[in-house]
C-alpha cells in the first residue's frame, strides 16, 4: 500500500481546497483510508497540466478504489509471491480447468487470483464469491485464510 508522502508527491500541491480538505497532504491520507475519491480532486482531472500524475495516481490507488469497491485489498508490502490464495480461491479452480484446477499456475483469463513478479494481483473482481447472490458463496474469505503474511484483507 503507498504511503501518504507518495501520493502527496503526485497531487497538485496548490492546497486549492476544493476536494474539501484544507490541505493536499491531508486529502492524501483521507485517500488511503479511503474516507476521500481520487475525482474530488478536480483540478487533477480538469487541467491537462496534470496528465501524468492523475495517470500515476490511479496507477498507484488502484488497490485502494477496487477495495473501495470489493472490500479486497492487497498488501503487496506484505504478499511474497507464494501462491497460496491462486491455488485456494475456489473461484480460480472452477474458472481454470486446465491450470490452476490441475495444479499448475494460471492459464485462464478468468482467474481472480494471480502472482505477476512475485505480487499477487487481482482481476475479474466481479466473479468473487463475495458479490455472489448466494448468501454461503458471499462468506468466502479463502484467500485470506490462506495467506501465510496476512497480505489480503476484506476491508
Ligand atoms: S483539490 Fe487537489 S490540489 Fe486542491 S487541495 Fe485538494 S488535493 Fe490539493
Ligand atoms: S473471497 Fe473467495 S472467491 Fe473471492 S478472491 Fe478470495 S477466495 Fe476467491
Ligand atoms: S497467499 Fe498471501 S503471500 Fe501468498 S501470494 Fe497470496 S497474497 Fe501473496
Amino acid at each position: 500500500m503507498p504511503n501518504p508522502m507518495e501520493v502527496y508527491a503526485l497531487l497538485p500541491k496548490t492546497n486549492c481546497k476544493k476536494c474539501g480538505e484544507a490541505t493536499c497532504l491531508s486529502f492524501a491520507v483521507k485517500l488511503l483510508s479511503r474516507a476521500k475519491k481520487l475525482e474530488e480532486c478536480t483540478p487533477l482531472f480538469e487541467e491537462e497540466k496534470y496528465k501524468e500524475r492523475r495517470e500515476k495516481l490511479l496507477e498507484l490507488l488502484k488497490p485502494i478504489m477496487e477495495a473501495a469497491e470489493t472490500g479486497l485489498l492487497i498488501h503487496e508490502d506484505l504478499c511474497f509471491g507464494c501462491n497460496n490464495c491462486v491455488v485456494a480461491c475456489p473461484v480460480n479452480v472452477a474458472n481454470d480447468p486446465e491450470g490452476v484446477a490441475l495444479g499448475y499456475g494460471p492459464k485462464s483469463d478468468k482467474v481472480i487470483l494471480r502472482v505477476i513478479n512475485g505480487v499477487v494481483r487481482t482481476f475479474n473482481l466481479e466473479s468473487c464469491r463475495r458479490f455472489s447472490g448466494d448468501k454461503m458463496l458471499r462468506v468466502c474469505d479463502v484467500c485470506v485464510r490462506v495467506c501465510p503474511s496476512k497480505a489480503i484483507e476484506f476491508a
